[in-house]
């Protein structure tokens, strides 16, 4: 787990390393499966996973299943913010543009 920048939610939060999040995403699918009528209930696992992991207190599911490291790219060398995808050429956040060496 790392703390960085989400372009979606506009603010730093908690994000899951790729073992984190394939727990996650386990968790996510259980939920699908799970009959309780309370979004909240159902994917209660996964929502206090995340939680106790990041102390964070996050109630929006759909937050969590984006905040993965693997889906964003590594920080600018110019500003620290994370580029918004791993294959982006250019910084949103001040237009740096990107060297990629593969
Ligand atoms: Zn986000
Ligand atoms: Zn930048």
């Amino acid at each position: 787990m790392e703390i960085k920048y989400c372009w979606r939610c506009k603010m730093e939060v908690p994000m899951l390393n790729k073992e984190e999040f394939t727990v996650a995403y386990e968790l996510y699918g259980k939920g699908f499966k799970n009959l309780k009528k309370d979004r909240q209930e159902r994917f209660k696992e996964l929502l206090d996973y995340y939680n106790d992991l990041t102390g964070f207190g996050e109630t929006e599911l759909n937050a969590i299943m984006h905040h993965s490291l693997e889906q964003i790219g590594p920080d600018c060398e110019k500003c620290g913010k994370p580029y918004r995808t791993p294959k982006a050429k250019l910084c949103a956040a001040c237009g740096n543009k990107r060297i990629l060496t593969e």
